[in-house]
């Protein structure tokens, strides 16, 4: 016999290398406008092959199994349909910490930081929140009595989870409406080993704390905090979102109704009625919500001068409202 194998040529011209392999996934999220072509590839290649970014670059011209080969164009499939890049991996990084993400929870944004950073700010500048001088990056404290966060609309837990890590003592609240949500939410505080400072609440706003049905407490229970990133998008802008969002998020995570603002309208007015006195509430919100978000705060007649805090991209993202 005579001529090539065909079976060995084929064999043997399938083979992918690491870098062959890239650039084709590289190229297909090209050419359907994945954002990120090259990053996404490598995210997903890094969790196939179980290591890291460095890993690929170091191995360059190794030769990948067929079940390696599969299962990357598995997902790789799944991402050329938008399907978002925290999903499939299942995990997303807030404020330095690994969370759990699944379809059921908002995947958390960079912009959120931003609050969790104000939040912090927040508890240094309290009487009862001192941080220890001697030790650089020493967590907060509150010595004295115990500090409470309400976190409405906690979603993956990123907000409140990343609150109870960073101040001790304290006793973070976190709420939210889908049961399915508060699961990934505990299996995030479970994670980073700060579940007895969190409880998870199934509920509607404040209803599991309001008098006549506090399931939780008595009445005159207050937060020194009440931090949110409630769902804020108008509904008519949903099916504008890009796909990985509209096609993917939950809806009841991002649908705020009509203008976007009514769960902002319904936290800023109920807020004060478990807010301590020198308490703050912090809210993010969407583009070009801040003139409607402020009227509504001076409304409430209890709230002093709002402030608004801006995000990397110079949007007005969150704002202060502290109590008189
Ligand atoms: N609190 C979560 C976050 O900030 C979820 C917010 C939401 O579902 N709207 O990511």
């Amino acid at each position: 016999m005579t001529g090539i194998d065909i079976k060995e040529f084929s064999v043997h011209n399938s083979r992918f290398t690491i870098l062959k392999i890239l650039k084709q996934a590289e190229e297909k999220f090209r050419m359907s406008g994945v954002p990120n072509p090259r990053l996404d590839a490598e995210a997903l290649l890094s969790r196939v092959l179980d290591i890291d970014r460095v890993g690929l670059y170091t191995q360059y011209e190794r030769i990948l199994s067929e079940e390696e080969v599969n299962n990357f164009f598995g997902l790789v499939e799944r991402r050329n349909k938008r399907e978002p890049l925290q999903y499939i991996l299942g995990n997303t990084e807030f404020f330095g910490l690994e969370f759990v993400v699944t379809p059921d929870v908002l995947i958390p944004r960079p912009e959120t930081e931003i609050l969790v950073e104000k939040a912090l700010n927040r508890v240094k500048s309290y009487e009862l929140g001192v941080m220890s001088k001697n030790k650089k990056n020493s967590k907060l404290r509150t010595p004295d009595s115990e500090l409470k966060i309400l976190d409405l609309c906690t979603g993956s837990g990123c907000i409140a989870v990343t609150l109870a890590k960073e101040i001790e003592g304290v006793k973070v609240y976190g709420v939210d409406i889908s049961a399915k949500a508060l699961r990934v939410a505990k299996e995030n505080a479970r994670r980073h080993e700060v579940e007895e400072r969190i409880r998870f609440i199934q509920g509607n706003l404040f209803e599991s704390f309001t008098i006549h049905c506090s399931r939780i407490t008595d009445h005159g229970f207050r937060f020194d905090l009440i931090v949110s990133n409630p769902p804020y998008i108008p509904s008519s802008e949903i099916n504008f979102l890009q796909e990985e969002v509209k096609d993917y998020e939950p809806r009841e995570a991002l649908d705020g109704g009509n203008n976007g603002l009514s769960y902002l309208k319904r936290i800023i007015k109920e807020a004060p009625d478990y807010l301590k006195s020198g308490g703050s509430l912090l809210l993010e919100i969407g583009y070009k919500q801040k003139e409607r978000v402020f009227e509504i705060a001076e409304e409430r007649e209890i709230y002093q001068t709002p402030v608004i805090i801006n995000d990397f991209a110079g949007i007005e993202r969150v704002v202060k409202l502290n109590i008189r």
